[in-house]
């Protein structure tokens, strides 16, 4: 429990930097899955979206404790009204926020108006780590944060919990995006029950059929529940969606400002 106390004393942004450095390093020496035109570019496109959710984050990171702390004081959500240890209560609340996210994801491919923000992130042509930080600062912040908070007045959890969520979830994103090869061993053992580079990269497909399947970002048991996982080698996948193939497309520029345009 000490160790755990202490990772969520890390702040996150610290965490995603660490994590892109080792996870970039990796890329440029080993043996990867795709191939790579300007990989720097595309880094410093990835890393504009950063810096704006980074300064969105302050206004949102703020109120969003100061509901967790509100709920907690009135002991809102089902976890207040039964007795499970601290330690079960931590995994149950972690996956408790990870079906949420899975829901808020599946319905975000779904609504149009949703479908606009997040296919930013579906955009990419080509794929590494940085392409965790390719999301829509508005559908980070207004969608998926919903649906933590969600998860909160439902379940009833601290920020604890939600901390190490956030801690996972972001090993869990920066791995699923690396552009290193994956044995598929590693998909019929750990991806029985947990979301591999592999299935992610298949939601990354631009077949229509693929890019709805494996919302779930730590838990792929919610694909297999609700009936959304597909599986094929990843070797077959190709990248992004038809519509953003120019590069002209593919800046932080455009997509930033491309859920306004009207179509
Ligand atoms: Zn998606
Ligand atoms: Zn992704």
């Amino acid at each position: 429990m000490k160790t755990i106390e202490y990772l969520l004393t890390i702040d996150l942004n610290y965490v995603v930097l660490v994590l892109i450095a080792v996870f970039f390093t990796l890329e440029q020496v080993l043996n990867t899955q795709f191939y790579f035109k300007n990989r720097l570019g595309h880094l410093g496109q990835a890393i504009l979206f950063q810096v704006v959710f980074f300064i969105l984050n302050l206004f949102w990171a703020a109120i969003f404790v100061f509901c967790v702390n509100w709920l907690n004081q009135n002991q809102i959500g089902l976890f207040y009204q039964i007795a499970i240890p601290l330690w079960f209560k931590l995994i149950l609340g972690v996956a408790c926020i990870d079906l949420m996210v899975y829901w808020f994801h599946r319905m975000s491919h779904t609504f149009p108006l949703v479908w606009k923000f997040h296919r930013v992130h579906h955009s990419d042509t080509t794929m590494d780590s940085s392409t965790y930080l390719r999301a829509h600062p508005f559908e980070v912040i207004f969608w998926f944060g919903s649906a933590s908070l969600l998860a909160v007045v439902i379940f009833g959890l601290d920020l604890q919990t939600v901390g190490l969520y956030f801690l996972i979830v972001t090993l869990f994103q920066v791995a699923e995006h690396a552009n290193l090869r994956y044995p598929a061993w590693l998909d019929r053992t750990f991806g029985l029950v947990f979301t591999t580079p592999n299935q992610h990269k298949i939601h990354h497909d631009q077949d229509q059929q693929y890019t709805d399947s494996n919302y779930a970002d730590i838990f792929i048991l919610w694909d297999r529940i609700f009936g959304t996982y597909q599986y094929k080698p990843v070797a077959e996948v190709k990248l992004g969606l038809k519509e953003f193939e120019d590069p002209k497309k593919q800046t932080f520029w455009y997509l930033i400002r491309n859920p306004f345009f009207r179509q």
